[in-house]
């Protein structure tokens, strides 16, 4: 009997290392759909896109480490069905694996584009490293870019295509950037950030429909104002939809994720569900959610493997974050909701600052940009539940970093 875990990814790998760190001394199989060694998706929005930007992966693990480990990792196949009465995974070659724990660590599918036009050549999503090299190797001749989604990847996106000296227009149909996650004074400081190195960044203005030009790629996108923008190369960043079809067809409760208790266990206990693809009861906001970063693929791997070997703690590691847009660097700590109350730290206008989310006169998350030291300081407060007064964080020489120390 074994543990299999459905997922090469950033979570289905740390649930396998923390397997065996903890002692875990059956076998250990990872299915993953992709071929060859997996790897971190962070750099595909970000290095990888540079002119210079290496089209090599940056594996996950190395390849040393599944030997060493005997983890046994399943590459290029998929896992087709799952019987939970007879406990196997039936793979697409038709090959069967039994388990006595099973961990979905499905991870996230892009959401795409559906408008008119949306399949014409040159139009791109990007989740993978076949996705990434597809859009490496267009962005060389692109000279007009238009991104669909102001969100983390799409700014990430169109800050490395305007680095590469690229026209971009960013569509989004919010009024601001980065909405789902971020406060809107940071969101607005991003948005002029990104005006300033010349992206054209049009709010409230989804995507209506794209169309070629003479040469059958695509050549035009029109907006849902009906305004038209030149486009040699599009990128659609528009959120993702949690890979749980496969739980779902097992009869595992789903919804907007597999759903999952405090402790990653689905509504089987001897399955459990980790990372982009469950959706779980937070300790921080109490509701239940999910969370697409790699801090809660990694801490939920880990999680779930303590889980397996015989802890059913609850999980409440502090969620964090970061995104690198072109040279700014923003960080997050803690989950912002509508109705915080923001405070500001440093000075926006020096390009340094942190802006402090206070619930019910708590600190409940820190957004820092261009700020490494201050994260850091706010992870260590929020993780300790230490908060600052709202009206000391105004004080001159007030730092996260100093309280935390
Ligand atoms: P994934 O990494 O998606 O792995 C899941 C794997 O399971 C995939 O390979 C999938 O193909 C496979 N799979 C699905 N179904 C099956 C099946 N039936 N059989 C076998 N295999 C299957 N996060 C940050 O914190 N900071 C960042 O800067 C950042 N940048 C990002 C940039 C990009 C371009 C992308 C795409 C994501 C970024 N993220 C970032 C998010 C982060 O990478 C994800 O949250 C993290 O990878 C999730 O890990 P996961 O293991 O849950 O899912």
């Amino acid at each position: 009997m074994s543990v299999v875990i459905i997922g090469g990814g950033q979570a289905g790998l740390q649930v396998a290392d923390s397997l065996r760190s903890g002692g875990y001394p059956e076998a250990v199989t990872v299915i993953a759909n992709e071929p060859g060694l997996p790897y971190q998706r962070p750099p595909l929005s970000k290095d990888y896109l540079s002119p210079e930007g290496s089209p090599a992966p940056l594996p996950l693990r190395a390849a040393s480490f599944f030997a060493d480990k005997e983890i046994t990792l399943r590459s290029g196949v998929r896992a087709a069905a799952v019987d939970r009465a007879a406990r196997t995974v039936t793979l697409g070659n038709g090959e069967q694996v039994d388990y006595r724990h099973l961990v979905f660590a499905t991870g996230a599918a892009n959401r795409a584009l559906t408008c008119p036009g949306a399949d014409l050549p040159g139009v791109h999503l990007l989740r993978t490293l076949s996705d990434a090299a597809a859009l490496h190797a267009d962005l060389a001749a692109a000279r007009r870019v238009v991104v669909v989604g102001a969100g983390f990847i799409g700014l990430e996106v169109a800050a490395a295509a305007r680095a590469r000296g690229c026209e971009v227009t960013v569509l989004e149909f919010a009024p601001g950037p980065m909405g789902r996650a971020l406060s809107p004074v940071t969101g607005a400081w991003f948005a002029a950030a990104h005006t300033r190195a010349g992206i054209r960044l049009q709010f409230s203005e989804g995507i209506a429909s794209l169309e070629p030009g003479m040469d059958g790629r695509v050549g035009w996108a029109v907006s849902t104002t009906g305004a038209r923008y030149r486009a040699d190369l599009v990128v659609a960043g528009i959120g993702v939809v949690p890979n749980d079809a496969l739980a779902a067809a097992a009869g595992l409760e789903t919804g907007n994720g597999i759903g999952v208790d405090a402790a990653l266990r689905t509504s089987d206990p001897s399955v459990l569900a980790v990372g982009d693809c469950a959706s779980f009861p937070s300790a921080h906001t109490g509701a239940r959610i999910r969370v697409e970063s790699v801090q809660n693929a990694t801490d939920q791997g880990r999680h779930a493997a303590r889980t397996i070997l015989g802890a059913a703690e609850p999980y409440t590691d502090l969620p964090w974050f970061w995104s690198n847009q072109g040279s700014l660097r923003l960080q997050i700590a803690g989950l912002s909701a509508p109705g915080d109350q923001l405070v500001t730290s440093g000075d926006p206008e020096s390009g340094k600052f942190s802006v402090l989310c206070f619930r019910d006169g708590r600190l409940a998350a820190v957004e820092s940009v261009n700020s490494p030291g201050e994260h850091l300081g706010a992870r260590k407060l929020l993780a300790a539940g230490i908060s600052p007064a709202p009206e000391e964080v105004t004080v001159p020489g007030f730092s996260l970093k100093t309280l935390a120390r």
